[in-house]
């Protein structure tokens, strides 16, 4: 199995994540879609994979304060509304890119 990971993560604006991959191709997500995806127990039911966290609460315009490495295989995202609890692990990141919906 290849284990996905991106050669770079981009984040000078923090509107943006830019990830790019070593086949050369790369994704970027707003902050405000990177929110939308969050799969914590907070913004989806744990057992009933209901969604609880409602698209149109997140503003366009959000923000991500920080962002952090969860071992190899992850990001961590500190939104500036105060959410930081999803974890976002890179083959779902490639897996959902916004650019090919
Ligand atoms: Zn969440």
């Amino acid at each position: 199995m290849t284990s996905i990971t991106p050669t770079r993560i981009g984040r000078r604006d923090p509107s943006r994540i830019v990830l790019d991959w070593a086949d050369g191709s790369s994704t970027t997500y707003t902050a405000a879609e990177l929110r939308r995806l969050c799969t914590c127990a907070h913004c989806v039911h744990e057992l009933t994979g209901k969604a609880l966290l409602d698209p149109a609460s997140v503003p366009d315009d959000l923000i991500q304060n920080d962002l952090r490495l969860v071992g190899s295989y992850a990001i961590a995202v500190q939104f500036a509304d105060g959410h930081s609890t999803g974890i976002y692990p890179f083959a779902f990141l490639r897996k959902n890119d916004p650019a090919q919906a």
